[in-house]
């Protein structure tokens, strides 16, 4: 359509993982596996799914989108001022709150190249220019970054670690990068993987907000806590942040279901805990069985990793799919030799290990 606004005429949508409901479909089967998007293999909390019990007589009637139950909760457990949150549909809204409130025409958007594909999406969309940084090492290039900031900078966006290619960065090398944002510009960390991460210097970024007024961290309920079908995510910053964030957020944004499961999903650190250590077993089958298989694979970080295919990871994707396996071809993040796969239970990283084996 030729009126479509300027940033959206030649924006490429996401592609997410394909549905597994599709693929057993199209195979006529019903045991495929979908390792293709980063989710919990164990499902959510039982403690989430009795919440949610509980809460379906309450759909007649608009759910409360500041979600004051579970603010108060996260900001108890996170040591916060509830005014220091937002709660979105997904982080993926939060940071579209961020695009809302401070990007548009005539303003730029930084994001490393490699980074997950939603920050410029939004970005493009609202009209803003998208400035990408040369990735050093399939990581984030934070010189590079920096050299990239002037008058119209309005955000930037890290996440930390990186999907899809699992690179994180330090506290000492991220701190010293948020110093040198511009006061002008919002940085959005996105932490979407927060609870996985061990690296000894993977940075505890809440103190941060002490000092830095422009930023923001993202965080999800969508990975460990295996609520990505009912959309769940917040954003913590300083509350005059918050505050202009709010504006832009519609009303009814975080469904009802949503805000009770996730207010109990945090109470269930056995699940939680669980969850770390089929994930923690899960990345040490993948990485032993990729590089058995001749491949060189990226940093596992999170619960996934991604892996080089010589010859181009599409043929090999395509060759899964027809053994009942999703995996993410990487084409679209401009890495067409690199598959990603998430972890799964144990049989399904087994299973996956084999057809591919197969498939090489
Ligand atoms: N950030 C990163 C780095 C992600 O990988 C994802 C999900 N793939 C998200 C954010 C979005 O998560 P959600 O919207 O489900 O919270």
């Amino acid at each position: 359509l030729e009126y479509a606004a300027a940033g959206v005429s030649d924006l490429r949508p996401y592609q997410p993982g394909k549905p597994l409901a599709e693929l057993e479909r199209e195979l006529g089967i019903r045991d495929a596996i979908k390792l293709a998007s980063n989710e919990n293999p164990l499902g959510p909390s039982p403690l989430a799914l009795a919440a949610i019990r509980e809460g379906l007589p309450t759909l007649a009637l608009y759910p409360e989108g500041s979600a004051p139950e579970l603010r108060a909760r996260l900001a108890r457990q996170l040591d916060l001022d509830p005014r220091q949150l937002i709660f979105g549909n997904g982080s993926d809204q939060v940071m579209e709150f961020a695009v809302r409130a401070f990007a548009g025409p005539g303003t730029e958007v930084i994001v490393s190249q490699y980074a997950f594909a939603a920050y410029g999406i939004a970005a493009q969309a609202s009209g803003a220019t998208v400035r990408i940084a040369p990735a050093r090492d399939y990581g984030h290039d934070l010189d590079a970054m920096a050299g990239l900031f002037d008058a119209r900078t309005r955000l930037v966006f890290i996440a930390n670690p990186n999907n899809p290619t699992g690179t994180h960065l330090s506290a000492e090398a991220l701190e010293r990068f948020i110093d040198k944002v511009p006061a002008h510009a919002l940085l959005v960390l996105d932490e979407a993987y927060l609870e996985f991460m061990d690296a000894a210097d993977y940075p505890d970024s809440k103190p941060w907000l002490r000092r830095f007024s422009n930023l923001m961290i993202t965080r999800t309920f969508s990975k460990a806590y295996g609520l990505a079908g009912l959309r769940c995510g917040y954003g913590i910053g300083h509350p005059d942040l918050m505050a202009v964030l709010e504006r832009v957020r519609q009303p009814f944004n975080v469904n009802t279901l949503a805000q009770v499961a996730a207010h109990a999903a945090l109470t269930d650190r056995v699940h939680l805990q669980a969850t770390l250590a089929n994930n923690r077993r899960g990345i040490e089958m993948l990485r032993d069985g990729l590089c058995h298989l001749g491949l060189t694979i990226l940093p596992p970080a999170g619960n996934f990793t991604a892996f080089a295919v010589p010859g181009g990871g599409q043929r090999v994707y395509d060759a899964l799919l027809r053994r009942g396996v999703i995996v993410r071809p990487l084409a679209p993040y401009g890495m067409p030799d690199h598959l990603r796969v998430s972890v799964g239970l144990p049989a399904e990283n087994q299973r996956f290990l084999k057809m591919l084996g197969e498939v090489l």
